[in-house]
This record gives structure tokens, sequence and C-alpha cells, in this order.
């Protein structure tokens, strides 16, 4: 019976993943076939041709996100140093710092960091919660990210803003598929995320204050001299 418990408890996940992912694509197929009705007689073509690109993009992200979910063997793990990744990711992100007024800071261990890692992976990581932060400063903000090593051969990461926060409560919901509290957010990036984190045999730990911010601690393993 034990065995039956766990499949029928599977497949009930796997049947809440798929009506999830269903309701979150059908939401922007609904829109995309409402305007493409439109056009056959269309007085704002432009405006509907935004809104189906718009929709659009927002399928493809949450299959390629999910498509990353699903994909447990696909990491290709490499000794890189970490510092020399998130300067590359930080480098990915500035176009969009500066259109949102978002100072990006870095304060960083003197010494290269070496972690074994899928490097396209963490960079996903830091680009979903660089993401996250700037959704939470609206008006601008600072993004400080701190590098460092333990006495416990761990490696440090935290990434750090001054937006709008979190109650513990919205902490708890982290990583439920489809948790957002944003009117276009996907509610997927801390799934990714997590997935990610753990893959790497690393933690995660939040501190948040509403009207604060938001700090974000990653630990991931050094590598092996
Ligand atoms: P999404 O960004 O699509 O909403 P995420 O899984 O990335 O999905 O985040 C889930 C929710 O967690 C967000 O909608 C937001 O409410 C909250 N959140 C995440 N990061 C932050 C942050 N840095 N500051 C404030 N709230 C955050
Ligand atoms: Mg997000």
């Amino acid at each position: 019976t034990e065995q039956l418990l766990l499949n029928s408890e599977k497949l009930t996940a796997v049947g809440q993943m798929a009506a999830s992912v269903a309701h979150e694509i059908r939401n922007p197929l609904t829109t995309i076939q409402g305007f493409i009705q439109y056009l056959e007689n269309d007085f704002n073509k432009k405006a509907h041709y935004d809104l189906i690109m718009s929709e659009l993009k927002r399928i493809n992200f949450i299959v390629g996100e999910f498509l990353i979910l699903s994909k447990p063997h696909a990491v290709h793990f490499v000794k890189q140093d970490l510092q020399k990744i998130m300067d590359e990711t930080v480098s990915l992100f500035q176009a969009s710092a500066n259109m949102n007024n978002i100072l990006m800071e870095r304060n960083y261990n003197e010494n290269s960091i070496l972690v074994q890692c899928d490097e396209n992976q963490l960079k996903q990581v830091f680009m979903n919660v660089f993401k996250n932060s700037v959704e939470a400063m609206p008006y601008g903000g600072t993004i400080k990210i701190l590098t460092d090593v333990t006495e416990e051969k761990e490696a440090i990461i935290q990434i750090e803003d001054n937006g709008i926060g979190m109650t513990p409560a919205q902490i708890k919901k982290l990583g439920l598929p489809f948790y957002t509290t944003k009117d276009t957010g996907t509610g997927l990036g801390y799934m990714v995320i997590f997935k990610i984190i753990e893959q790497h045999k690393g933690h995660l730990h939040i501190e948040s204050a509403v009207n604060q911010g938001t700090t974000i601690e990653i630990r991931l393993p050094l590598a092996e001299k």
C-alpha cells in the first residue's frame, strides 16, 4: 500500500501541475485569440499587435521556465569562479537596471571563489533574483551584491534590495507554483531558483521587512582545490 500511495501522490502532484500550466497558458492564448479576431477589421492595429506579441512572449517565457523545471539531467557542472559568473550576470542585467533607476553595487571577496556549478543555471538564479528586486523597487533603488566564503567551505552570495519587502506569510509561499503578487508575474521564478540551488547542493535564506527591503542569501559548497 505504501507504494500505491506514493504513486497516487505523485500523480496528484503531476496532475495539479498540469492543470496549473494549462490554466496559465490558456489565459494569454484566450487574449491572443480575441485580438486576432479583431484583426479582420482593425482600427487599432499597433496596440493589438503589441498586446498579441506581449502575450506570446509570456507563453514563451512560461514554457521556458517549465522546460528548466522539467530537465533535471541537462545540467553541466564545471569548476568556475563565482564572481566571474556574477560579473557576467550583472553585465547582462545592466541595461534593465539603468532603465529602472537601479544602481548595482558589488562588494566582493578579494580572492576568487570556486564552485562546482552549471554557469547558465546560476546566471538564471541571479537574473531571477535581480528581476524580483527591480520589480520590488518601482521608483528605483540599489541592489547590493556581496560575496564571501565561510570556514565551513561554503560560498556566500547575498543580494540585497531596498524595495517593498515581504511579510513572513509571503515568504512562506515563495516557490509554490504560480504564487505571484504581480499583475504580470508568472510566479515561477522561485520554483526555478529553488530547483537550481537544490541541484547545486546549496541553501537559500530570505530575510525581508515590509517597506524596507529584502536580502537573499545563497550558500553553495566550495569546489575542492
Ligand atoms: P513572480 O516574480 O513572477 O511574481 P517569483 O517566484 O519570482 O514570481 O516571486 C514570487 C513573489 O514573491 C512575487 O510576486 C513577490 O510578491 C515576492 N517577491 C520575490 N522577490 C521579492 C523581493 N525582492 N521583494 C519583494 N517581494 C518579492
Ligand atoms: Mg520573479
